[in-house]
């Protein structure tokens, strides 16, 4: 039996810097403009930022602006802490419903249409199978009756949202809302957002896989990034150079466990409440990190024929996918800017 979660870094890589450490500020002056990075965790995870500015004040205010706003969202979204807005919509799940902020309402409706994009291959309403396996902390395989049972809990259509009253209600006791599957490339949108404000010029935000970049480094096109191969942990696959624009990567290596030869990891197929088994890997591309971070869980779900197949119907969002057996296929708009690491 083994446990893995990978070292978010050896995900995505970013090429053109030297490797970052958890806490440790790289400040680099080119030309007339200053880069800056530094990482931190939060969400869970490694969340590193660059910042590219005229100079080193507005740099910092910069940094700081994007910290902020994962720490911000953080306290609104994560399910983890008790005190969070979903938090007390899923307490008050089979009684209330509860009013929220017209953000968190909003990220539930993004998470819906993405939903509905991907056939439910993209499920919020997940969390109380997710729990079941619990693929990180316990490698338990739940069996097949204790599954079934949990079936009307996770159906997201019970979900009911009403925006007038700005309300959340869950009708079932048990149900839960687990945005962890989105709210990563949210939050790079959001913080992206104020490192603008703050008067960054530049900047990439990462958390783990989830990717934002814009601007350009200074001399180059975008900030080149590398796609990790699914099967050969520090190998690169592809790189490309980002250029206002997100990417965001599932992969059935992120966290698992093996037994009896199988891999059992933590992306679910909400239809068969086991491991989604079509691909290896999926990353977007999209304008936005909430709709790159929501696609890729649907559409590693979806898998390689449907998931391809909606990616080239969807304007300005474009894919890898790495299927079952191995095979990388790139959507159309892809094909001509990837490099051979
Ligand atoms: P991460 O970057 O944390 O691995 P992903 O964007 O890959 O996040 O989403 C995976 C997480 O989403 C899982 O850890 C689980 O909590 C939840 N999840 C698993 N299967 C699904 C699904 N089919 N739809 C939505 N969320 C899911
Ligand atoms: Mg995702």
């Amino acid at each position: 039996m083994k446990a893995s979660r990978s070292n978010s870094f050896l995900m995505v890589v970013f090429c053109f810097v030297s490797i970052i450490v958890a806490g440790c500020v790289a400040t680099q002056p080119v030309s007339e403009s200053v880069v800056s990075k530094r990482a931190q965790m939060h969400m869970g995870t490694l969340v590193t930022l660059t910042v590219v500015a005229t100079d080193r004040r507005v740099g910092d205010r910069a940094m700081q602006a994007g910290f902020d706003e994962v720490k911000r969202l953080e306290q609104l979204l994560s399910t983890w802490r008790s005190d969070s807005e979903l938090s007390r919509v899923n307490a008050e799940s089979g009684r209330l419903p509860v009013k929220v902020s017209q953000e968190t309402l909003d990220l539930v409706a993004r998470s819906l249409e993405i939903t509905r994009l991907t056939q439910g291959g993209f499920n919020i309403a997940l969390g109380p199978a997710v729990e079941a396996w619990s693929v990180t902390e316990q490698a338990h395989i739940p069996d097949d009756r204790e599954l079934q049972q949990l079936r009307p809990l996770v159906d997201w259509t019970n979900i009911q949202i009403d925006k007038e009253a700005g309300t959340i209600f869950l009708p079932l006791e048990g149900m839960r809302i687990d945005v962890g599957g989105i709210g990563k490339g949210y939050a790079a949108d959001r913080a992206v957002e104020e490192m603008k404000r703050a008067g960054a010029v530049g900047g990439v935000v990462a958390l783990s896989g989830d990717i934002k970049a814009f601007g350009v480094l200074p001399g180059q096109d975008g900030f080149p990034v590398g796609i990790r191969h699914p099967r050969q942990e520090g190998v690169l696959m592809t790189i490309l150079e980002l250029k206002d624009e997100a990417i965001s990567t599932a992969g059935d290596y992120e966290r698992f466990f093996e037994r009896g030869g199988v891999r059992y990891h933590h992306i679910l197929d909400p239809q068969t409440l086991q491991p989604a088994r079509a691909c290896q890997s999926v990353t977007i591309v999209a304008k936005e990190g909430t709709v790159a971070d929501g696609l890729d869980t649907g559409i590693f779900v979806l898998g390689p024929e449907e998931g391809m197949a909606l990616v080239e119907r969807l304007r300005d969002v474009e894919a890898i996918i790495v299927d079952n057996e191995g095979t990388m296929t790139v959507s159309s708009g892809l094909r001509g800017r990837l490099h051979v690491p």
